[in-house]
């Protein structure tokens, strides 16, 4: 078995104008692909059980993976989770409402609040990377994690583990056709798709 790329569950124009076509084509075909296409590779090499798990499961226990291709595929299954993750929290339209805008209100004081510390810590985060919204513990958090790490990921791999709820990539492909160099209009254009209604099912998902 090997990891195979997720069709969309909406066409490459589907964000415009605030993720335009061209990039989510080439995110998708070419970036996650890529991610695949490396993970699978090594997968060949590395016993069936390995590719019998999910690519959450994969990357939730790195130290299980022996030494010599645990960065690679850190990188590279984290990279294909990290997207698979992605797609599905992109979406135009959707309203903050209900039991997750309490929740949020509650962690973060007001949704605005929230929006600022998620735009700070995006803004702040060196180089490529994530920015995540996580349960981790009872509370909510917002984190950033370097190249294509997870909050999933445990606690001697990355700072702070967590549940992703939403996450936004940071690596320049992500955005830079269209924003090149305004990294902060592309993170504040996320708050126009942000896929409202999935991270409230994933939130309920895990206090139910
Ligand atoms: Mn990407």
């Amino acid at each position: 078995m090997s990891y195979s790329l997720p069709r969309l569950p909406y066409s490459y124009d589907a964000l415009e104008p605030y993720i335009d076509k061209l990039t989510m084509e080439i995110h998708h075909t070419k970036h996650h692909q890529n991610y695949i296409n490396n993970t699978n590779t090594v997968l060949q090499n590395l016993p069936k059980k390995y590719s019998l798990m999910s690519v959450n499961d994969l990357i939730m226990h790195l130290d299980n993976i022996p030494e010599d291709k645990r960065t690679f595929l850190r990188n590279n299954a984290g990279g294909h989770a990290n997207h698979c993750f992605f797609w599905t929290i992109l979406k135009k339209g959707t309203i903050l409402q209900g039991y997750l805008k309490l929740i949020i209100e509650q962690n973060f004081g007001t949704v605005i609040a929230f929006k600022e510390l998620f735009e700070n810590i995006a803004l702040a985060h060196f180089g490529s990377g994530w920015v995540w919204l996580i349960k981790t513990g009872e509370k909510l958090t917002v984190v950033s994690t370097s190249n294509q790490d997870n909050p999933l990921m445990e606690k001697n791999i990355i700072e702070t583990s967590g549940v992703p709820i939403i996450g936004l990539d940071l690596w320049e492909h992500a955005y830079y056709l269209k924003y090149q160099n305004k990294r902060l209009d592309y993170i504040r254009a996320f708050w126009h798709v942000v896929n409202w209604d999935e991270a409230t099912s994933r939130y309920h998902a895990l206090i139910s």
